[in-house]
């Protein structure tokens, strides 16, 4: 269809102010925060902002009669290139549509529209004494329905798990406009184990298969204490086996993370006033629950990484705790600032490896970063083997450019080499499509078909994935 009609067209159906055509607004929706798309921007043909279901429906039929391609976006947080549209065409964004349908909180779940964002759900939740325990570092920005198609998750995510355990049912409108939900159309049901799990097939589905404009979350009590340990290693290899003690104590903090050495570094650079100590190794504990439980948690904590670590403390005052934590909340930010001239890219930044693989990941991404001659920063969630890497390069240089992505290239093939994954958080995108067979071998197939049967034009996200 040519572009003017298509534009007029969808004024005409959703009003004016529902569709954006100008070049500047185009230009902000042709990427994400990933490095790759700001390498290779894609802009959109038009971008339209439905608040409806009826709306959304609309606009896939439309789409799928005169196959344009269509791009489901949130916040455009997303670290893949997932919201960018790669084969141009409508990108849907439905940050907009924000609202909180229902909090059940007899029932422990609430209903939202995709729009909704995180941080800002998590504060009306509070209000019940309950949570939606994912916490994504973009909490403040990214929307409840880009979490869902990315199964996001963060550094709770050891105690707490993805987001995909605290769906209970999904809206979606599929490529051809029709409208299916699932988890039960009227249940209201925690457990539910009737029919095949469909849900489970969008949750991280990046918006390939259809868009998501409804969410059932299942909520948890909010903890009513908390309590930090920090220890300090001067051993790399002696951080996973205090974790791995910890386990087998029979301890599960809610969180585990991992600053090594050149974090602990871009840190004390960025803000001298934290004075971490000079260390191999910082790993931070978080356990959370009742206050008895989390006492005796911290403090049996305490006792196991004594016999690991330099030093060790334990805090549950508010101010000493934030002081613990400070310098892992600006870790990556610090990353960021390590040289004035460079700067941190998001790529291949999310790998996750078996936690018996942790310290072995970190020396070799160390020992890659000096093969390629790029400076990166590693810090990450140990407690699920989530590594965090930031490439610190210059943008603007071509040929710095050129080796980042082969530094990148060999991170991606370790994780894989280590029976781990390429990621462990931010999804595939666009930027991952290449490793597909390789983590999956014959299961790409399917997924193929998966695809093919619901999307046949594959108007749907083009471009990623597999
Ligand atoms: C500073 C920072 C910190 C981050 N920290 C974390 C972290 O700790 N853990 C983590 O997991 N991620 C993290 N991310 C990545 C990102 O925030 C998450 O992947 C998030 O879930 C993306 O949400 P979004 O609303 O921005 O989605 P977008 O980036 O807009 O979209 C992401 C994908 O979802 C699809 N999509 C979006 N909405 C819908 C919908 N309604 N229906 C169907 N498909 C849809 C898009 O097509 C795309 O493929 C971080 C990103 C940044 C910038």
């Amino acid at each position: 269809m040519e572009r003017n009609a298509m534009k007029e067209h969808l004024k005409k159906m959703l009003g004016a102010d529902q569709v954006l055509t100008e070049d500047l607004d185009l230009l902000y929706y042709s990427y994400d925060s990933s490095f790759l798309t700001k390498l290779q921007m894609s802009a959109p043909d038009t971008v339209v902002l439905p608040r409806s279901t009826e709306e959304v429906q609309k606009i896939m039929q439309f789409a799928y009669e005169n196959r344009i391609p269509l791009t489901p976006r949130g916040a455009g947080t997303g670290e893949t290139g997932g919201s960018a549209p790669m084969s141009g065409g409508i990108v849907m964004d439905l940050s907009s549509w924000d609202d909180i349908v229902e909090v059940d909180a007899a029932n422990m779940q609430v209903t939202v529209r995709p729009g909704v964002i995180h941080s800002e759900l998590n504060d009306h939740l509070a209000g019940f004494n309950l949570f939606f325990p994912p916490d994504p570092g973009s909490s403040k920005m990214c929307t409840i329905g880009g979490m869902v198609a990315n199964n996001a998750s963060g550094l709770r995510a050891v105690k707490y798990g993805c987001t995909e355990q605290y769906i209970l049912g999904l809206e979606v409108v599929l490529p051809d406009g029709r409208v299916i939900t699932t988890g039960g159309m009227k249940s209201k049901a925690i457990k539910n184990v009737s029919g095949l799990n469909i849900t489970k097939l969008f949750v991280g589905s990046e918006g390939i298969l259809g868009v998501i404009t409804q969410v059932r979350l299942r909520l948890f009590p909010k903890p009513k204490g908390r309590g930090i340990v920090m220890a300090v290693f001067s051993e790399l290899d002696d951080a996973p086996r205090a974790v791995l003690e910890v386990y087998r104590a029979g301890i599960l903090p809610s969180g585990i993370e991992i600053l090594d050495s050149s974090a602990i570094k871009a840190v004390n650079e960025f803000k001298p006033h934290i004075n971490l100590p000079d260390a191999e190794a910082i790993l931070l504990f978080e356990v959370d629950g009742n206050p008895p439980s989390v006492e005796w948690e911290g403090t049996t904590i305490v006792e196991i990484v004594s016999k690991f670590a330099q030093t060790v403390e334990w805090a549950t005052e508010p101010d000493r705790m934030a002081a613990l934590w400070e310098g892992r909340s600006v870790t990556a930010a610090a990353a960021t600032r390590v040289r004035a001239d460079g700067s941190r890219i998001f790529a291949g930044e999310d790998i996750s490896v078996p936690l018996s693989g942790v310290a072995d990941a970190l020396r070799k991404i160390r020992a890659l970063g000096k093969k390629h001659g790029i400076q990166v920063v590693n810090y990450g969630h140990i407690g699920d083997g989530n590594v965090h890497t930031a490439p610190i390069i210059d943008p603007e240089n071509p040929e710095e450019v050129e080796r980042a992505l082969k530094l990148v290239d060999d991170i991606h093939l370790l994780a894989i080499e280590l029976n781990g994954s390429t990621t462990g958080e931010h999804g595939v995108g666009a930027v991952r499509r290449e490793y597909a067979r390789l983590e999956h071998g014959d299961a790409v197939d399917m997924m193929q078909a998966v695809k093919n049967a619901l999307d046949p034009h594959k108007i749907m996200n083009p471009g990623k994935v597999f």
